[in-house]
């Protein structure tokens, strides 16, 4: 169990067809109607709870656009009059930086645009607060922290700097022994379906980084512990320890190198079933590990990724430490970038937040990384004509177009789509900070090669859930902290970490309310990655929100019921972030044949500069974490000063 559980505790073409028979004509209308102007007394999504994430009204312009339907029955647009030095697409972390970043470059005075069509700025740096009593309880809608495989880059460390977060005083601000001082451990639910028979047993983890500050290493005893508990046969059993202690060299005679290549090209089920030759138990078990971190199971992660992240069953091969080619970037870890850790109690929302503060700062008060916390944003104040920059939320835009040739065009248009209307307005600069695969039905007059390059870029899709439980003494009874569940509907389920920052005061006493993190993956195993990521978004838009609170009454009932909770009384607010559109896609050696031979990436292609036009986002280095949005704003701007 070499891997954490949550993603710290922790991954077409052209003819899009995601979804596209599956929204009602009539829903985006209709939809888009029911959205609150961001001024109206009272708008603050963050309290939002229900379907949250891509909620109703954010996406359904888009699938029309995307499916050909959008301009038959669209209102003929109205010129707003107004004109901007930026707009960007897009109010996420890279959208947000790119505003801050040309505001460097261009002065105070420039007049920025940022276009969202959520009802929040943030993208998937998403704040979910709840109320208990009289406390604020704050959850991560998306984005959990500042971290990255790699260490941040110069540029995006001084963001971070710039925005006040002093990374290293994080040891000051978790509770890093609360769990471990009550007896929790890291656990896995067995559950009869799978394995024959509902069992919770101890994860014994033996392996593998810890950055979250929670101690989850049980060593040898942790493994004897396991071993006494999981319902697995005689043959899994010894097969388990085999994979643990063995230190069988399977492909003798190979160099380290060509081992690495070898395991690039089969993944780690095949690994484990072919080569290692385990027990079908084991694999189940495995099966859902990697899901926080790259959205689909073993049966889609390479060996060597596997390898890298530290799972077990490779101790023979001796390989060279160093990356092997075609590794995923998710599966490369650095110390510098282990240490470079930071986790607020709504996630990286707070880095969003600094950055609105910066560009508006009537929209949030206070002054300091740590007073942002509880700090209420003022939602009216984030598009007034009075102020330099301007955030427009609910706001899809649907089409991007150069006023003349683009190789010599001053101005763009944009125009978007907001409470039933079309409205215009131009700019002298246009930075498309929004998911890659949305840029070709925006700008149809980009090269035929550079759309099908953004095309590619599938996203992950991902379920997010916020729960909050009245207490947590079912945990402590159950002495857990962290359920990893390989055959559940969520297969992470896990208590927030112990973080008290800015007057903000996480839960300390089982006894007390506190928000825990259910995650799942969707996907379908046994299919190529983005086979799978496509089949998990069609999974995601059409469930609904009473399946997802059935499904995760269930399954804390069937987990948790033998610590004494019932759902009925212990449940108190449910706020599902779903993410059809989740991570950026990571390339991966099973699938992507370019990354082993060295092609040239789709990500380079896509993001190249046309005309005033410049594009940033996650998606434009295929890396799915909040330094790669930082570091691609960065260079759109630089490239747009050229
Ligand atoms: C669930 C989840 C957890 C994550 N956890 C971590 C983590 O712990 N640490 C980490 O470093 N990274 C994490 N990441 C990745 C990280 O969140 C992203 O890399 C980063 O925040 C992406 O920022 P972005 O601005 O590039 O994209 P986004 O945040 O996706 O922002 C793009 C915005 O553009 C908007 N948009 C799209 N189309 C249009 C349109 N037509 N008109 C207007 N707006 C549009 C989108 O709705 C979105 O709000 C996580 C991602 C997800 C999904």
């Amino acid at each position: 169990m070499g891997t954490n559980i949550t993603r710290r505790d922790f991954l077409n073409g052209i003819a899009l067809t995601v979804g596209a028979a599956m929204i009602p004509p009539e829903m985006w209308a209709a939809a888009a109607a029911d959205l609150e102007a961001q001024d109206a007394p009272g708008y603050y999504p963050p309290a939002k709870t229900g379907l949250r994430g891509d909620h109703t009204g954010s996406f359904e312009a888009m699938h029309k656009v995307r499916d050909g339907t959008f301009w038959d029955d669209a209102p003929k647009p109205a010129d707003t009059g107004e004109s901007y030095d930026l707009v960007v697409v897009g109010g996420g972390i890279s959208g947000l930086a790119a505003a801050h970043y040309f505001r460097q470059a261009a002065g105070e005075k420039a007049r920025i645009l940022i276009l969202e069509n959520h009802d929040d700025f943030g993208g998937h740096a998403k704040r979910n607060e709840f109320r208990a009593g009289n406390r604020t309880i704050l959850g991560y809608g998306g984005t959990y922290s500042i971290e990255s495989p790699s260490p941040y880059s110069a540029v995006a460390k001084a963001l971070i700097e710039e925005l006040g977060i002093d990374v290293p005083s994080y040891r000051n601000y978790v509770a890093k022994d609360l769990y471990r001082s009550l007896g929790l451990r890291p656990r896995i639910f067995f559950d009869k379906e799978i394995f024959g028979a509902d069992q919770l047993a101890i994860n014994p983890r033996t392996t593998g980084f810890d950055e979250s500050g929670v101690d989850e290493s049980a060593g040898e005893a942790g493994l004897r512990a396991f071993l006494q508990d999981a319902p697995f046969s005689a043959k899994a059993k010894q097969d388990f320890q085999r994979l643990f202690r063995d230190a069988k060299d399977y492909f003798p005679g190979l160099s380290s190198e060509q081992k690495k290549g070898r395991l690039a090209r089969m993944s780690y089920a095949q690994y484990l079933i072919d080569t290692v030759g385990v027990s079908e138990e084991i694999v189940k078990l495995y099966q859902t590990m990697p899901h926080s971190l790259f959205g689909v199971g073993i049966d889609a992660v390479s060996a060597q990724d596997a390898w890298g992240l530290g799972m077990p069953g490779f101790d023979g091969l001796k390989l060279d430490p160093s990356p092997g080619k075609g590794m995923n970037r998710d599966a490369i870890r650095s110390d510098e970038a282990n240490k470079y850790f930071f986790h607020f109690p709504d996630g990286n929302a707070t880095i969003a937040r600094l950055l609105v503060r910066k560009l508006v700062p009537a929209a949030i008060p206070g002054n300091s990384a740590t007073d942002v916390v509880l700090a209420k944003a003022n939602y009216s104040k984030l598009d007034r004509a009075s102020s330099p920059v301007r955030i427009r939320l609910n706001s899809t835009v649907v089409k991007v177009k150069h006023l003349g040739d683009p190789a010599s065009a001053k101005e763009v248009e944009v125009t978007y789509f907001s409470e039933k209307k079309l409205k215009t307005v131009r700019a002298a600069n246009c930075i498309l900070a929004c998911w890659h695969v949305v840029i070709p039905y925006l700008a149809p007059e980009l090269p035929d090669k550079q759309k099908e390059a953004l095309a590619s870029s599938q996203k992950v899709p991902l379920l997010y859930t916020n729960v909050l439980l009245r207490n947590w003494t079912s945990f402590q009874k159950l002495s857990a902290n962290t359920i990893y569940a390989p055959g559940m509907y969520f297969s992470a389920t896990t208590l927030d970490l112990p973080v008290s920052i800015g007057g903000y005061q996480c839960a300390k006493k089982p006894e007390e309310p506190i928000v825990i993190h259910m995650m799942k993956a969707a996907c379908k195993p046994g299919r190529p990655a983005r086979e799978q990521h496509r089949l998990g978004r069609i999974q995601l838009y059409t469930t609904t929100f009473e399946t997802y609170e059935r499904n995760i009454r269930e399954q804390l009932a069937r987990i948790l019921g033998p610590g004494g909770f019932d759902p009925a009384r212990d449940i108190m607010e449910i706020t599902v972030n779903r993410w059809p559109h989740g991570y950026s896609y990571e390339y991966n050696s099973l699938f992507d044949a370019f990354w082993l031979e060295g092609g040239e990436l789709p990500c380079v292609v896509a993001r190249q500069r046309f005309g005033r036009i410049a594009i940033a986002n996650s998606d434009a280095d295929a890396y799915a974490y909040t330094d790669c949005a930082i570091d691609q704003a960065y260079r759109a701007v630089q490239e747009l000063k050229k």
